[in-house]
């Protein structure tokens, strides 16, 4: 197998603000023509990561490396013009006062303005024929596209995209997800986005690294994320999970829920946290049963239940149109078969 080359590398990147530390130690590696998603909470570092990828930000430790160019070491620091990067940011940032042409054109000299490039970059984004217009003539999502196409005109060895699509609407947004992705890889291009959404996250991500409090808590694939989350936090963060309680018996765990099946090296009698996601649980109507439910939502394409347990625990179970529950049914909730949820010790994966 062929090694892909790196794009960009990050070595424990540090940053303070005012003393804060914001970015504690975060070392990650995007190979060329990947796409990797930052996710986290408000106010984790992600933008500070990106603006120090960018250049517009010193940093206060760490070595940052791009197509195998040191950009940033101790006092050493390029400017972001000659880090060979592009920005795409929330509020698109074209000039008001120039043309869809002129902004496309920008970074590629005044003087010389390659036409050629220009209308192949507004054709690539899906909007041909569009550079003598002005920026207010354009929808939110058009100008995010001449955004794009600027930021790839000096073609760039690492895209960094911040919140590219929170100003869009719900519908246009989940469109232009699936719209900007397959762009960036019919031009082999590598990325970074930074998002808080964790769905936009999974969608778009060859890589997704989640943030917590300035440090990396784990990168791998969204499946890897998403079914074998390294800590609590990271379950948490995605997948609408709640948590129950689990205790450690001889041949795996035993929960409300029913026994899973499990090789942990805990002693028996440890009491473990089970992340437990809407897929992974199911319900019959059972007098007798240990549930009641709450509620039930209509999410279009199945219905959202909340199931209340003893002890003030609730559940979240996701089931199809033909079974109908109604809110205050008592009813038996246990694992689906096939269920294999996370489990935490002291907040870890076991
Ligand atoms: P959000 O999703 O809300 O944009 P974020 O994860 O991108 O959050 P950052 O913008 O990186 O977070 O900010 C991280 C922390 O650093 C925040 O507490 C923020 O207030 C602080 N911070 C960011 N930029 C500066 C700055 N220039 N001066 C001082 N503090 C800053």
């Amino acid at each position: 197998m062929t090694q892909q080359p790196v794009a960009l590398r990050c070595r424990a990147l540090v940053k303070h603000f005012a003393q804060q530390p914001v970015v504690r130690g975060v070392s990650l590696v995007v190979p060329a023509g990947d796409i990797l998603v930052l996710v986290g909470p408000s106010g984790c570092g992600k933008t500070t990561t990106l603006r120090l990828i960018a250049g517009f930000e010193r940093l206060d430790g760490g070595t940052i490396e791009i197509d195998g160019r040191i950009v940033a070491e101790d006092d050493h620091h390029l400017p972001p013009e000659r880090r060979r990067v592009g920005m795409v940011f929330q509020d698109y940032a074209l000039f008001p006062h120039l043309t869809v042409g002129q902004n496309v054109g920008f970074a590629l000299g005044k003087n010389q303005p390659d036409r050629d490039r220009i209308s192949q970059l507004l054709t690539f984004v899906g909007l041909p024929g569009q550079d003598q217009k002005m920026p207010y003539e354009l929808s939110g999502g058009e100008q995010q596209r001449v955004s794009l196409a600027r930021a790839l005109s000096t073609r760039p060895a690492v895209l960094l995209l911040d919140e590219p699509f929170s100003n869009l609407d719900a519908a246009l947004r989940a469109g232009m997800r699936s719209e900007v992705r397959a762009l960036l890889k019919s031009s082999g291009t590598t990325a970074v986005f930074v998002t808080h959404d964790q769905e936009e996250a999974l969608l778009l991500g060859d890589h997704v690294g989640v943030i917590r409090d300035g440090q990396l808590e784990q990168i791998g694939t969204p499946e890897d994320i998403f079914h074998r989350p390294q800590t609590r936090f990271v379950a948490e963060f995605l997948g609408q999970t709640r948590f129950i309680a689990g205790y450690v018996v001889g041949d795996g765990i035993s929960s409300a829920l029913g026994h899973l099946s499990s090789r942990t090296t805990l002693p028996v009698g440890s009491v473990v946290e089970i992340a437990v996601r809407p897929d992974d649980v199911t319900f019959v109507a059972d007098e007798e049963g240990n549930g009641r439910v709450l509620s039930r939502r209509f999410t279009g394409i199945s219905y959202l239940y909340q199931i209340g347990l003893p002890n003030e625990i609730t559940v979240q179970s996701l089931q199809p149109h033909e079974m109908r529950m109604e809110e205050g049914m008592t009813v038996r909730v246990y694992f689906t078969a096939d269920a294999s949820p996370p489990v935490f010790y002291h907040g870890h994966s076991v």
